[in-house]
C-alpha cells in the first residue's frame, strides 16, 4: 500500500454522512453532550451509530492530564455539571442505543476522581433505557479501590481500563500513569466481582516490539481481562506523539491470533479498531453469556 498524504491506503475512509450521524449530532448539540465519537473525529461513527451505538465522554472536555496522544484539551476541568447524568440517560433512551460505552477525562482534581458520577450516569441509563448494555471505560482513578468500588456497585456490564501501550514506552506516552496501577485496577476490579467482564485496550505503532506486547497480554490475561482491543495509533494533531508504524491489516490479523492464544476470551485488533469499536459483538464473545 502507498503513503499517499501520509498515511497508507488502508486508512483512508470516508468522512461519517448520513441521516443516524445528523441525528445524533443535533441531539448532542442541544443537550450539551460530548461523545468520543466526534470529539475525536472516529473514523467509524457511520457503522456504530447504525448499529446503535456510542461512547459518551462524561465529567467535561478539558482533562487534567496530559497523554501525549491525546487531542483531549490539557486545560484545568470546569466544575461538575449536576444534570449531566440525565441527559445521557435521555440521549440514549431518544436515540434507542443497544449499547452505550461511557467514558471520562481524567479528574484528578475530584476526590473519587469522578466515580460517582459514573454511578449516576449508570444508574439513570438504567432507569430510562433498562435493557442497554452499559460498558464503562474509566480512568486510572490514581488506583482507588474505593472510587472503583462506587463505580462497580452501579452495576456495569463491561468494565475497560485501556493500558494503551507498553511499560517502556509509559513515559513519553502517558507521562502521568503508571502501568502497574493500571494493572492493579483491572485485577481489583475481577477480583471485587469475578462475573464482571474486563477489558482492557492497547494502541499500536508507537514503537512498541512483539516481545514487548506478549509480556502485556499476559500481564492483561493474569489480571483477569477477558478482552482486548488493538487499533493503530493516529497522530491527532502535529503537537501529538508522531506514528513510528503503520501496522498492515494482516499483522493485525496475526497479532490477533497470538493474543487470543495468551488467552483471552476475544480480541479484537485492525486498524480502525477502537477501545469501543464492535464492543457489543466484542461483549458477546465471552463464554459466561
Ligand atoms: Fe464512537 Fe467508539 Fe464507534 Fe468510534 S468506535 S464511533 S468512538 S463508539
Ligand atoms: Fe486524554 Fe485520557 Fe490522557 Fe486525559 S487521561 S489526556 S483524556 S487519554
Amino acid at each position: 500500500a502507498g503513503l499517499r498524504g501520509g498515511k497508507p491506503s488502508w486508512l483512508r475512509r470516508r468522512l461519517p454522512s448520513g441521516p443516524e450521524y445528523e441525528k445524533m449530532r443535533q441531539l448532542l448539540r442541544t443537550r450539551e453532550l460530548h461523545t468520543v465519537c466526534q470529539e475525536a473525529h472516529c473514523p467509524n461513527q457511520f457503522e456504530c451509530y447504525a448499529r446503535g451505538a456510542a461512547t459518551f465522554m462524561i465529567l467535561g472536555d478539558r482533562c487534567s492530564r496530559s497523554c501525549r496522544f491525546c487531542a483531549v484539551r490539557h486545560e484545568p476541568p470546569g466544575p461538575l455539571d449536576p444534570g449531566e447524568p440525565e441527559r445521557v440517560a435521555e440521549a440514549v433512551a431518544l436515540l434507542g442505543l443497544r449499547y452505550v460505552v461511557i467514558t471520562s477525562v481524567t479528574r484528578d482534581d475530584l476526590p473519587d476522581g469522578g466515580a460517582s458520577v459514573f454511578a449516576a450516569t449508570i444508574e439513570a441509563i438504567r432507569e430510562k433505557k433498562p435493557t442497554a448494555l452499559i460498558e464503562v471505560l474509566i480512568p486510572d482513578l490514581q488506583g482507588d479501590r474505593r472510587a472503583l468500588e462506587t463505580i462497580l456497585a452501579a452495576g456495569p456490564q463491561v468494565l475497560n481500563h485501556n493500558v494503551e501501550t507498553v511499560p517502556r514506552l509509559y513515559p513519553q506516552v502517558r507521562p502521568q500513569a503508571r502501568y502497574a496501577r493500571s494493572l492493579g485496577l483491572l485485577a481489583a476490579a475481577k477480583l471485587s466481582r469475578p462475573q464482571l467482564i474486563c477489558k482492557s485496550g492497547l494502541m499500536l505503532g508507537l514503537g512498541e516490539t512483539g516481545d514487548e506486547l506478549r509480556l502485556v497480554w499476559g500481564d492483561l490475561v493474569r489480571a483477569g481481562c477477558d478482552l482486548l482491543t488493538m487499533g493503530q495509533y493516529l497522530q491527532p494533531s502535529a503537537a501529538n506523539l508522531p506514528v513510528a508504524r503503520f501496522l498492515p491489516p494482516a499483522e493485525f490479523a496475526r497479532l490477533r491470533e497470538k493474543a487470543l492464544a495468551c488467552g483471552f476470551a476475544g480480541v479484537a485488533a485492525g486498524p480502525f479498531v477502537r477501545s469501543s469499536y464492535q464492543a457489543e459483538a466484542l461483549y458477546r464473545q465471552t463464554p459466561a453469556l
